[in-house]
């Protein structure tokens, strides 16, 4: 018989999702208006707090599109990226023929360096011109440096597109993942922490930006009697469905956190006894993680167990694990692009690998997963 699949992160719904999207048929809202879509905003709003301006749209993805738009990123601008991430970030990047910039990780929260985004920097200034943004990554749902990053922005007055895809109940200091960026996206795609079945949220500080986001999200339309345009717009809008289940989602929000890090103690008692394998963990209390995915790092080069082993090991099992995100300045799409710092992500991109994290992870498959990897070490 198939042994049934351990997914690394997949779709764990709640129970309500059903009932709003037939609120949406029997209201015949099937569209990109409607309860869902405003009840799913405003809920979004009040978790982040005060100062967020939330607009559902279809993806991460076109979030971060909208966020350069909005900043008035144009051809042959440069764009600061975090090169450790999902290529998500930095396409739109291209979209707008802009130069992405790439900068690399430090080695506490695999997040932007400080050192290598000031070199970076000046970097594009010595050719003349000011970089348009910095895209920060919260990668695996672990905050970057907030406040250092932060006073590089004021200093150098360079706005942050602050891509939160995977850090939803995140928090640093104390403060939820989506407030530090100029303009924060949260991704809503099957594999994150809640889902949407595929959407995104773009947040802003005030109303008039968030009018912005709405009119360029739907295609740039001028408020005339007739079609009236005379900006490149775009069909960016979430759907009513599609943010009723995103209301459902919200509903058990907190206690998709709570199991994400069950499952990180989980991992951390088993690799307690490890020394050649590191978890990835929050380095201080100022760091809270949603822990969306649990990551090791392999210590040892002459280790009998290798990240390939474990891989191979867990597949036999059909159990899912995943190398760490390959760094953009190693992809051929990006490689005649600049890129700042030591290699850091390289490193961690060579020897990490990511564990099954989903938060319904049962008891049974605990136990199957924390076999393995007893046996392994014996
Ligand atoms: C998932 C993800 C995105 C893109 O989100 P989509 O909703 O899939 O378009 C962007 N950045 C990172 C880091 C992601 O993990």
């Amino acid at each position: 018989m198939e042994e049934k699949k351990i997914w690394l992160s997949p779709p764990h719904l709640g129970g309500n999702e059903l009932k709003y999207i037939q609120d949406a048929f029997d209201t015949n809202w099937v569209s990109q208006y409607g309860s869902n879509i405003d009840s799913f905003e405003r809920t979004l709003e009040n978790y982040l707090g005060n100062n967020s301006f939330v607009t559902a749209l279809s993806s991460g993805t076109a979030a971060i599109h909208l966020a350069l738009r909005l900043l008035n990123v144009q051809e042959g601008d440069f764009v600061l990226c975090q090169s450790f991430t999902f290529v998500a970030s930095a396409n739109p990047i291209l979209y707008q023929k802009a130069i992405p910039v790439f900068v690399d990780s430090e080695s506490t929260t695999w997040n932007i360096c400080p050192n290598a985004l000031e070199d970076a920097i000046k970097y594009c200034l010595k050719q003349g011109k000011k970089p348009k943004a910095i895209i920060t990554v919260s990668l695996y749902g672990m905050p970057f440096m907030v406040d250092e990053i932060l006073e590089i922005s004021q200093k150098y007055e360079i706005p942050i597109i602050e891509d939160s895809a995977e850090a939803l109940g995140s928090k640093y200091k104390n403060k939820p993942c989506g407030n530090f960026g100029d303009l924060s996206i949260i991704s809503f795609n099957g594999n994150k922490i809640i889902t949407t079945s595929g959407g995104g949220i773009l947040i802003s500080r005030d109303q008039e930006s968030k009018n912005q986001i709405l009119y360029f999200a739907t295609q740039a339309k001028e408020n005339q009697d007739y079609y009236s345009h005379s900006e490149v717009g775009y069909n960016y809008r979430m759907s009513n469905i599609s943010a009723g289940i995103g209301r459902g989602q919200l509903e058990v929000l907190e206690d998709r956190i709570i199991k994400r890090r069950e499952n990180h103690r989980f991992y951390r008692d088993i690799f307690e006894k490890y020394e050649e394998i590191n978890l990835f963990e929050e380095p201080n209390e100022d760091f809270f993680s949603n822990y969306w995915l649990n990551t090791i790092t392999f210590e040892k080069k002459d280790s009998k167990i290798t990240k390939e082993k474990l891989k191979q090991v867990f597949s036999e099992s059909n159990i899912e694990t995943r190398y760490l995100w390959k760094p953009m300045h190693l992809q051929v799409l990006f490689e005649k692009y600049k890129f700042f710092g030591s290699n850091v992500c390289g490193i961690l991109f060579d020897k990490g690998l990511c564990l099954p994290s989903g938060t319904n992870l049962t008891d049974g498959d605990k136990d199957k997963i924390k076999n393995i990897l007893i046996n392994l070490k014996d």
